[in-house]
């Protein structure tokens, strides 16, 4: 507990946020959202937030020529008779494309990375992407058929309300589970 003047800063309260990567998993996703404030501190380092900087400078140029940045979308999903709203925001949207940028892709992360862009486009119903990994300069460009899409929307918001609905919480394993942060309490590392 953090005392500013009249304030406080409570670092046991529960994070009660995921992103749309930790959804790949609903139980990712749940210990993303449940895990205390100081946890979630000590899990970001200063590459972390440099890289928050490094994305900034390059958002900005991409608006500088005419690009949506930041763009907000929201989930809805219902709980017994309650309606929860999540927000995302998707990096850009460029001549109706959605762009997400990394400072590296590599094969090990594309599955996150590449959900995630199929995520939002799935959000926004646009089928085409991509995905900028700034330290290669390489362009992975994304596809993706409307079925697919409506398969990928689903099993987000599947995942969502297993989150935010209690009750049981499945694994969703997979090459993800390597680069998970709670792999070794899920223990799932020893089946792959
Ligand atoms: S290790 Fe895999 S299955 Fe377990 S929580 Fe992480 S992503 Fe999910």
């Amino acid at each position: 507990m953090i005392r500013v003047f009249d304030k406080v800063i409570d670092l046991d309260k529960p994070v009660n946020r995921f992103t749309v990567v930790d959804l790949i998993c609903p139980k990712r996703a749940w210990h993303v959202f449940n895990e205390p404030v100081k946890e979630f501190v000590n899990s970001v380092d200063e590459l972390m937030v440099s890289g928050v900087e490094t994305h900034n400078l390059v958002l900005s140029q991409l608006r500088e020529q005419g690009c949506s940045v930041e763009v907000p979308v929201e989930v809805e999903v219902e709980c017994n008779g309650q309606k929860y709203v999540r927000r995302f925001r998707v990096d850009a949207i460029c001549d109706g494309k959605v762009i997400e940028i990394k400072r590296k892709y590599t094969k090990e992360l594309a599955p996150l990375y590449i959900w995630q862009v199929k995520v939002y486009m799935a959000l926004l119903g646009i089928n085409k992407g991509a995905i900028i990994s700034l330290l290669d300069g390489y362009v992975k460009e994304i596809e993706a058929s409307m079925d697919e899409l409506k398969n990928v929307k689903e099993r987000l918001l599947s995942n969502m309300r297993k989150v935010l609905c209690g009750g049981d919480v499945s694994r969703h394993v997979g090459k993800w589970c390597r680069y998970c942060r709670y792999k070794d309490m899920c223990l799932n590392e020893r089946l792959m």
